[in-house]
């Protein structure tokens, strides 16, 4: 069988340590993958003055899949995110990021299980800040019909074909009448070729927030711009007891970018603490992505049977005493015994 080759992209930060984590879970599992090993982030930043060279985007363009971890950008100075531009160069549009109750990691905030569609190429993060006048600065927002479309009809497919009933609309149309109003009216008019087949309904962002934290189970599937997409995945990710949980994936025309939510977590780089899981489960939704349903399964319920039955062997932020290392190595052999002795759970 030919090998797919897929681009490693390990970042910053913690990025090498939960990376190498995740290749050597999918290698257990053994689909016909070869890797691709590029540099991106700081480490790029500094060898060829770009954090995103044009060679890397080349060969993602090639390949057409990628793994991914996190980098690092400057706060209030620097370059622009390396994160933002892959999206954009490579059309990146839709950010899937299901976030779900872990077995044996229950939390005081009742069972979730909601997926969270971010809009990637616009809104704030057009980069559009000018300094008026000294001490005003505008930040353009931009909101677009094609884009705003786009990605309700990705939300509206992806319910369908993962068994969601509801898409909910995220938004601050009271206040941004015009753009956030644009952005629901789209979602609106979308949502018409669904009707008997998906629900939809629409909330403002900061009711969302509310109801998140009291009763996140009334979710399915929400549909978010880009920057509500960012703040509340992370809120998500924090209801299901950290951002070392959420895995997520960025789907465009003609490449998919698999990455965890999370940052390159400078706190902790280089302690070998970090929580692989994100970039591991996020690493099954790229098995899925190349039609290795097989690995996918196995390495979700993989994660299941470790985080159920052996807590101590998690990471600090799960409150285990297990190191990156330690936990990729467990969940390593529960995947080579799930492949010698597959189970039906
Ligand atoms: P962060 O996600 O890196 O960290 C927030 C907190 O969560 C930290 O306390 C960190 O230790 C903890 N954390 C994150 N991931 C963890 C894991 N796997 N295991 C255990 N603990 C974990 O967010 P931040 O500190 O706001 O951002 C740091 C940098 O990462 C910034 O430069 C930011 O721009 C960048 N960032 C990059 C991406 C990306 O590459 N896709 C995403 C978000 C942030």
């Amino acid at each position: 069988m030919s090998k797919q080759r897929v681009v490693l992209l390990p970042g910053d930060g913690i990025g090498p340590e939960v990376v190498e984590a995740a290749r050597r879970v999918v290698d257990a599992s053994g689909p016909p993958i070869e890797w691709v090993p590029m540099e991106i982030g700081t480490v790029a930043f500094e060898k060829y003055g770009d954090a995103l060279p044009a060679h890397v985007l080349d060969e993602v363009r090639k390949c057409g899949v990628a793994l991914k971890g996190p980098t690092t950008t400057p706060i209030a100075k620097g370059h622009v995110s390396a994160n933002v531009r892959l999206r954009k160069e490579l059309g990146l549009f839709a950010s899937i990021r299901p976030v779900k109750t872990v077995p044996g990691l229950e939390t005081p905030y009742g069972h979730m299980d909601l997926v969270v569609v971010r809009e990637n190429t616009e809104d704030l993060y057009s980069g559009l800040e000018n300094e008026v006048a000294p001490g005003v600065i505008t930040s353009i927002k931009v909101i677009t019909e094609v884009a705003s479309r786009r990605i309700a009809h990705f939300a509206f497919e992806y319910a369908l074909r993962w068994g969601r009933h509801r898409v909910t609309a995220v938004h601050k149309a009271n206040i941004m009448k015009k753009a956030d109003g644009l952005f629901l009216e789209c979602a609106r008019q979308e949502s018409l070729a669904y009707a008997g087949r998906v629900s939809f309904d629409d909330v403002l962002v900061d009711a969302l927030a509310m109801k998140l934290v009291t009763n996140p189970s009334q979710y399915d599937v929400l549909l978010l711009e880009n920057l509500y997409g960012d703040i509340v995945s992370d809120l998500a990710a924090g209801l299901i007891g950290g951002l070392g949980l959420a895995p997520g994936a960025n789907y465009g025309p003609d490449c998919a970018v698999f990455e965890a939510i999370h940052g390159s977590a400078s706190d902790i780089a280089g302690k070998g603490i970090a929580n692989p899981i994100a970039v591991i489960l996020s690493a099954a939704m790229m098995c899925h992505h190349l039609g290795d349903t097989e690995s996918y399964l196995r390495i979700r319920k993989s994660v299941r049977t470790i985080t159920r039955d052996h807590r101590e062997l998690l990471t600090p932020d799960l409150k285990g005493s297990g190191t990156t290392r330690s936990l990729a190595d467990a969940i390593v052999r529960e995947v080579e015994r799930r492949r010698r002795e597959p189970v039906d759970d």
